[in-house]
């Protein structure tokens, strides 16, 4: 469904009176398919800043260049505003360190660019030595999230990785992804680093899912179908379930994208069994598996049929329980595995006329955090997306006003695509994240909802 915002925005005329209205002027994103997959920051210049002490700047330097991107550090005077900010505060021990954070930022805020990438690295706060440290560590997130509050007129995103000492091999992958444009839609996050998980043997950045087998529930439309293209363009073979009354439009699908359609309901009791007997079969195991098959069938509870509120549980969470039990105790899903979970912003906050749909993917964030320490040692991580107002057949449904402010109630003034959770989940899905485990991490343009 068109943003009428959106498209008026992108001309100058037009642009001038909707800010004289005082409505918003949304910024059309830079996606991930301008990018080129084994240099994704080429041409892009970065500057990159820390507190005295800090010690992932080495790292992230060598990454940054290694990404085809040009760095200066905040010392020097680079002509052109940087598209990439990044600023260590690792090192930040006490309150007159967080005035750093100050000293790099404020010069850049005047001309920071459309579509730039402000990232920021702090120490985790719950494994810091002493209190102040950790107050320090907090006080960088929430200058990051103001700063993506601010940023987000000009299409821009600010985002931390907290990480331990220690941890800076972890930061690889989320350096790439958030430094790049696969990130474009996911605005004012802190994910932590885990030090659970091994590292993988190398991959090349862009065909990170060669030789792997992926199942992706619900492919045939929306989120799952812009998930198992990317994955596919990543060079994995993707298996595509949804609903027998889906075929005809998974079967088109699958062949698009050279994968393999599987028509079958998730709830169906024997659906768990005959997946893992599938994989083991066709291909001895199964690498990725993304649980994105949701339904949504709001009423305020007064009015929910228990019959209602069952149906959405069984979809969106019993079903992926069942699943993944079948796939873990077959020992279906390979070591190095990846399991995704689609929750929602409504899992998060909560929503009117959603309580089963909410405690459906409320339930997700809490069955990844538990599962994902159970399997760090197989090298398996488990995650969960948590997208708000992304443009699918399912929002098409919302009324109105209701669809109107899910899109403009966040930092960037839109909703999202597909695209941009699809890009979220090839992340997590991708060797190089193999320091996310246990998390939940929102694709919502920094939405005001359960912020
Ligand atoms: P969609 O309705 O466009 O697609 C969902 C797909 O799941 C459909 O193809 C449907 O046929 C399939 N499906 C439903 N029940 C199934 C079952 N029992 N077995 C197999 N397949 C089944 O939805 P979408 O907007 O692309 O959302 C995908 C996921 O993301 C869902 O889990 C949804 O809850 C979640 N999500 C979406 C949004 C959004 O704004 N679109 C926001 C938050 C979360």
């Amino acid at each position: 469904m068109s943003d009428l915002l959106l498209t008026l925005a992108a001309h100058p005329g037009a642009n001038k009176l909707l800010k004289k209205l005082g409505l918003p002027a949304p910024v059309a994103l830079q996606r991930s398919t301008q990018a080129i997959p084994d240099s994704p920051l080429q041409e892009a210049t970065a500057v990159i800043g820390g507190v005295t002490g800090s010690e992932a700047l080495d790292i992230v330097r060598a990454r940054l260049q290694e990404l085809g991107a040009r760095v200066c550090e905040d010392k020097q005077t680079s002509e052109a505003p940087p598209d990439i900010a990044l600023f260590d505060a690792t090192g930040c021990r006490n309150s007159e360190d967080l005035d750093a954070l100050y000293r790099f930022f404020h010069p850049l805020m005047a001309q920071f660019p459309r579509h730039g990438r402000a990232l920021l690295l702090a120490q985790t706060p719950e494994q810091a030595d002493d209190p102040v440290t950790a107050a320090c560590a907090k006080a960088v997130e929430g200058f990051t999230r103001s700063l993506g509050k601010e940023l987000g007129k000009r299409g821009a995103t600010a985002n931390l990785i907290y990480l331990t000492p220690g941890q800076e091999d972890r930061l690889a992958g989320p350096l790439t992804f958030f430094c790049s444009p696969a990130s474009a839609y996911v605005d004012g996050q802190a994910i932590r680093l885990s030090a659970a998980v091994e590292a993988p043997p190398q991959t090349t950045l862009a065909q990170p899912q060669q030789n792997k087998i992926a199942l992706v529930t619900g492919a045939s439309r929306g989120i799952g179908a812009a998930t198992a293209r990317q994955l596919a363009g990543e060079g994995a073979t993707v298996v595509c379930l949804d609903i027998p009354s889906a075929s005809r439009a998974l079967t088109s699908f699958a062949a698009e994208i050279n994968g393999v359609p599987m028509p079958m309901d998730i709830t169906a009791p024997d659906a768990p069994q005959t997946l893992a007997q599938f994989f083991l079969e066709q291909y001895g195991g199964l690498d990725i598996i993304v649980h994105n098959a949701g339904i949504t069938r709001d009423k305020t509870l007064a009015k929910m049929s228990e019959a209602t509120w069952r149906n959405v549980l069984d979809v969106n969470f019993r079903a992926v329980v069942a699943i993944n039990e079948a796939l873990l105790n077959a020992k279906v899903l390979r070591n190095m595995g990846r399991i995704i979970c689609l929750s929602s912003i409504s899992g998060v906050a909560g929503n009117f006329g959603q309580t089963n749909y909410a405690a459906s993917k409320a339930a997700l964030i809490g069955y990844v955090t538990a599962l994902a320490p159970q399997l760090a040692h197989q090298g398996i991580t488990v995650n969960a997306v948590a997208p708000a107002f992304i443009e699918t057949d399912m929002t098409a449904q919302m009324p109105l006003l209701m669809r109107e402010a899910g899109r403009r109630l966040n930092s960037l003034s839109q909703g999202g695509q597909p695209e941009d959770v699809a890009a979220l989940i090839a992340f997590l899905a991708a060797p190089d994240a193999y320091g996310v485990t246990g998390a939940t991490i929102r694709v919502c343009g920094q939405a005001l909802i359960g912020a």
